[in-house]
């Protein structure tokens, strides 16, 4: 069984039946795509609607994860939507989870990552491998920077790689009517600046460490705006 090499100088992977037009390429030809925005703006929404579009279109995709606010292995919306998913960790290598689908019968004709910048710069070269060698399309969601206004490492790569990058187009909006652009991490009240650059938190007012998304002007100066209070 044929096996595609690291250098992507392989023929086509087992499991692969892209039909080819005239110049060789494949007549599909699979992209890499990066869709980011802040917290809230719906990306894990959109990974879905995503994936139930390709789903009824008879496609066959995987759904991926990592450290998802429920914690557990699935994609979950703050508008209530859940999708289980495979958790993404340092170990694991996106080309063998398509593989070992393709081993077991299963067809994989694309990949939704969500909350790709928590994902390592390693699985961004694995996505860009399956496009380019397994003719699998990726679909990437996920935060451009971080607490500190800062790109993570995957999401600075998938910056690189990608065929296409879409900054998502549901605005959110900072408490002064601007456009949210940053996410600020907030802690006894106060904006931080230092830490760990993946801290679990919420964009709940009543989490220990929460999210804020904030316009630039905000996130640079700190101010969290009025304290806001909804009525039960
Ligand atoms: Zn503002």
């Amino acid at each position: 069984m044929s096996r595609p090499t690291l250098d992507g100088s392989s023929d086509t992977p087992a499991g692969c039946v892209a039909a080819r037009g005239v110049d060789g390429r494949p007549a599909h030809a699979a992209a890499l795509r990066f869709y980011w925005g802040p917290m809230d703006c719906g990306k894990s929404t959109m990974a879905l609607q995503m994936n139930y579009n390709h789903a009824r279109q008879g496609r066959r995709g995987l759904v991926t994860t990592r450290i998802d606010r429920s914690l557990g292995p699935q994609v979950t919306t703050r508008i209530g939507l859940a999708h289980e998913a495979i958790e993404i960790t340092d170990e694991v290598d996106l080309r063998a989870l398509v593989r070992d689908a393709w081993a077991d019968g299963v067809r994989v004709d694309y990949l939704i990552c969500d909350e790709a910048s928590f994902y390592s710069v390693q699985h961004v070269e694995q996505m860009a491998e399956l496009v380019d060698s397994y003719d699998v399309d990726v679909y990437a969601f996920g935060l451009a920077t971080d607490f500190r206004s800062c790109l993570f490492p995957a999401a600075q790569r998938l910056f690189e790689l990608a065929d296409s990058v879409a900054r998502i187009q549901v605005e959110v909006l900072c408490w002064c009517g601007r456009e949210g652009l940053l996410n600020a991490r907030v802690a006894g009240g106060r904006v931080v600046r230092e830490g760990e650059q993946v801290v679990i938190g919420d964009t709940v007012d009543t989490a220990e460490v929460r999210y804020q998304v904030l316009c630039r002007r905000h996130h640079r100066n700190g101010d969290l705006g009025p304290r806001i209070t909804v009525d039960a």
